[in-house]
């Protein structure tokens, strides 16, 4: 089928002839997908607010001589109001970094591409804190990756920790290391039974739900964690 028909929300664009757009869409069901969208920056074309960061709908794509070609769009949300609060721009651009590192083309992931639209909405719409609206995307995102971390056990001896022996975090193995252990290891992450509590409360009931104080969202550890999983660096530069 030449054509196809997708929900999809635009990771990023770069310029491309004097016209065009070259557009980063991640598709629920298409996975990580580069499409041509011509003639979207001339005054007045029907594809312009289709085109930018965040833009989200159901797009129409035409396969032909080896690309994707955006035909048309029918815009379900452009979370505008991202733009004018330079916080929440940082980090849901930040956002959009992570879904590009873990999306592959042709790979199905319906549940990262569900928790960025309500990671997104939440940011736009909701007065919470930005730093810690993305700590718990990382947490989720990482679930789905097949990383959930490991919050009550040590994960090098197995032994079940109280919160007064909770000081860190292991981001090759994803979880907590007793400290016995801790004293053989190195490249490991600092983390207060606090925000180890802020983890698990967040994964047991989401955000919405957690009464714990959204400093104790360990945002920049759970960063490094996701980083060291996917074997990628994600630009963060001035976020945690
Ligand atoms: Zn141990």
């Amino acid at each position: 089928m030449p054509h196809i028909t997708t929900q999809a929300i635009v990771l990023r664009h770069a310029d491309y002839r004097e016209h065009d757009r070259m557009l980063t869409l991640f598709s629920p069901t298409l996975g990580r997908v580069e499409a041509l969208c011509r003639g979207c920056k001339k005054v007045g074309s029907p594809l312009l607010n289709c085109s930018e960061w965040f833009a989200f709908g159901e797009y129409v794509l035409y396969t032909g001589k080896g690309r994707m070609t955006v035909v048309s769009c029918n815009l379900t949300e452009s979370f505008y109001a991202l733009r004018s609060d330079w916080d929440k721009l940082k980090y849901a651009t930040y956002m959009l970094s992570v879904c590009e590192a873990m999306v592959q083309p042709n790979e199905q992931n319906v549940h990262l591409f569900t928790l960025l639209v309500r990671s997104l909405s939440r940011l736009c719409y909701q007065d919470k804190d930005a730093r810690a609206v993305t700590a718990a995307f990382l947490l989720h995102a990482a679930s789905i990756g097949g990383y959930r971390p490991r919050l009550s056990h040590c994960v090098k001896c197995g032994r079940r920790l109280d919160d007064t022996e909770i000081r860190h975090f292991d981001p090759e193995d994803g979880g907590l290391v007793c400290p016995p252990c801790s004293e053989m290891m190195d490249r490991l992450l600092s983390l207060s039974p606090r925000e180890n509590a802020w983890m698990r409360d967040v994964l047991t009931v989401g955000i919405d739900k957690t009464e714990l104080p959204t400093d104790d969202a360990p945002a920049a550890l759970l960063s490094a964690f996701l980083e060291e999983r996917l074997e990628k660096p994600i630009r963060h530069k001035g976020l945690f």
